[in-house]
């Protein structure tokens, strides 16, 4: 199918994309594309403008900053694949790269783009929920800060309101200390997820600290298996994978029951927390 009719405008900065975003009309952000022209060819969405930000200089950098690591919007996810920086700073997204799509999807997608349209079933919101990262918001009032555990609100639903562009993601740099875990399984490589986890700890004694256990392909958003969280922080796998029970309510998709979806989520589990209990990770 093609898509409806719509206008195209490519911004020359930040503040002339939310201008033209505030103009009458439906408008929408076109990143890379991998998404939103799925969904206008199928008719999905019929916006009456598309505002293109690929030229906006400044929002595929990729920095260290006061403890934190911020990736632009427009970084695309073979970029960041690349980097240097994230595989050090920030190796649980490293590990979700590969998982996402394939090269060229990689190529064109973008990070911001990812984390707005809010797949359920995508790798990256799961990871900057697990992450505790928070999302730098631009708009013609200005810039916000929103935690990543605001900002998945639903399905396909985020904190982003009309007229706002998010401009850049801020996660902890990793420390000495940081451990993290990710796993998925899929039909295919490069297929969205049946079931996902991604998974962060901190371990200053022996012991596991902090841990934060993000599953996706479960829900509407990506979902924190708080008493799987806790049980794993007591070294107490078994007790961890039985919590689930109590975590995760998934239902029957296109990809697998819900009774599959939960015996997978505890597969991973175990995987995932292997990988917690490596110093490398
Ligand atoms: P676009 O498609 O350009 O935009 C997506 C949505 O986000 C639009 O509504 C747009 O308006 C909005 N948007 C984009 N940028 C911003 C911004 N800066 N601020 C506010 N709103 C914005 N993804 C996965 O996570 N895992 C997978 O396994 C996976 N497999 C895929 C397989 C195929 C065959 C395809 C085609 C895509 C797949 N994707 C997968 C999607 C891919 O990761 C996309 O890159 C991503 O979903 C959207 O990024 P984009 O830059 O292409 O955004």
């Amino acid at each position: 199918m093609k898509p409806a009719p719509f206008a195209y405008a490519k911004a020359r900065s930040l503040d002339d994309a939310i201008a033209r975003l505030g103009g009458d009309g439906d408008a929408r952000i076109l990143a890379g594309g991998q998404s939103l022209i799925a969904t206008l060819n199928m008719r999905l969405s019929r916006p009456t403008l598309l505002v293109d930000i690929n030229g906006i200089a400044g929002l595929d950098r990729i920095e260290r900053k006061e403890g934190m690591i911020e990736i632009g919007a427009l970084v695309r996810h073979a970029q960041a694949e690349r980097s240097e920086i994230i595989a050090k700073f920030v190796p649980l997204i490293a590990k979700a790269m590969p998982h996402i799509g394939h090269p060229a999807i990689r190529n064109r997608g973008t990070i911001g783009g990812s984390i707005a349209f809010a797949d359920p079933a995508a790798e990256l919101p799961a990871c900057l929920l697990a992450l505790g990262g928070e999302m730098v918001i631009a708009s013609a009032k200005g810039e916000r800060t929103v935690k990543a555990d605001d900002f998945f609100q639903g399905l396909y639903e985020t904190a982003l309101g009309t007229g706002e562009i998010l401009k850049a993601i801020r996660i902890p740099a990793a420390t000495e200390a940081t451990r993290t875990g990710f796993a998925e399984l899929t039909r295919r490589h490069g297929d969205y997820a049946i079931v996902g986890l991604a998974a962060t700890a901190r371990a200053d004694t022996s012991a596991l600290a902090d841990v934060r256990l993000v599953y996706f392909g479960v829900g509407a958003t990506p979902v924190r298996a708080r008493k799987a969280e806790a049980a794993l922080t007591r070294n107490a796998l078994d007790e961890a994978v039985a919590a689930l029970a109590h975590d995760l309510d998934p239902e029957d998709d296109v990809q697998a029951t819900a009774a599959v979806k939960r015996h997978l989520a505890g597969v991973l589990l175990r995987r995932v927390a292997s990988q917690l209990a490596e110093a490398s990770a």
